[in-house]
């Protein structure tokens, strides 16, 4: 399969996780130049983690922190877009894994943000641990004041950016893709901001802190495949290519984030990932499905 998946190959399934107690990859906490991908959405991540900023004339939604020790680089990115952190009035995430909501506790503080986040991922949230069974001793983060538990299909806004969340569950409880659109140039453009697809070290089979993991993945496949969404971002960005993209617009190419494919390819390799690896589960376990 072309695009991202072919250079990553192994290494994207390694690192494209969670909470996973492997070294952490050095282009987490790797400082890249913040950048707009459409208008009023702005890249504030680093290399290797992103965390996205929704703005409007009213204010800002931020979704994601990476991990812990970036908080004081990710509120420097937001302001070098030009949001002061007091801008920022609302906080969301994708889903509780450290390498994603670790900075989060701090930048609330620093902004006085609300912290709005689906019901499936509120406790491990406010516990600063994630909830499941893993085939790696889980690590946890600073806890999370829950202001406020999301539902499916609910929409947050801070004026005019506008978040719908769309539960995407199975790689956490709670894993929460965000959906808004944009006009770009007078033309209308989907964006989902995809929550992670992957299995990731989750047991899939005896999975007693989340026994319906299995079931819950395959409705988010089912359900992601008959979404469309004209630009993609994920929030370990090698997964859409959101850093070649930025590489391609800044030389010219207008329409560098706009690429309908995106979400089907994820979602195919995802798929196909998750079932070979239920299918290994079920076979060690011996369970006949
Ligand atoms: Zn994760």
């Amino acid at each position: 399969m072309g695009g991202p998946w072919t250079a990553l190959g192994v290494a994207a399934s390694l690192v494209a996780c969670c909470g996973a107690a492997l070294a952490q990859p050095p282009s987490w906490t790797q400082p890249v130049q913040p950048f707009r991908i459409a208008p009023g959405v702005y890249y504030v991540g680093t290399r290797g983690l992103a965390a996205y900023l929704i703005t409007s004339p009213q204010g800002a939604i931020l979704l994601d922190g990476t991990v812990a020790a970036n908080a004081p680089l990710i509120e420097r990115n937001i302001q070098t877009v030009g949001v002061p952190l007091k801008r920022v009035k609302l906080i969301v995430s994708d889903h509780a894994h450290h390498d994603h909501v670790g900075a989060i506790a701090k930048i609330k503080r620093d902004t006085g943000a609300a912290f709005d986040a689906s019901a499936g991922d509120a406790v491990a949230l406010e516990r600063g641990m994630p909830r499941g069974d893993t085939d790696y001793a889980a690590i946890g983060f600073p806890p999370i004041k829950v202001d406020r538990v999301i539902r499916d299909g609910q929409s947050v806004a801070v004026g005019d950016a506008v978040l719908t969340a769309v539960l995407t569950p199975g790689h956490t409880p709670g894993c929460t893709s965000w959906s808004t659109t944009v006009s770009d140039g007078g033309r209308r453009r989907r964006v989902l901001f995809l929550c992670s697809l992957t299995v990731a070290g989750n047991l899939l089979v005896g999975n007693r802190a989340y026994p319906a993991i299995a079931a819950d993945f395959q409705t988010t496949f089912a359900r992601l495949s008959t979404m469309k969404a004209d630009i993609v971002l994920t929030s370990h960005p090698e997964m859409a290519d959101v850093l070649g993209r930025e590489a391609r617009a800044k030389a010219g190419d207008r329409d560098a984030f706009i690429d309908p494919q995106t979400l089907p390819r994820i979602v195919a390799r995802s798929k196909a990932d998750f079932e070979a690896a239920l299918a290994q589960a079920r076979r060690a376990k011996r369970v006949v499905p």
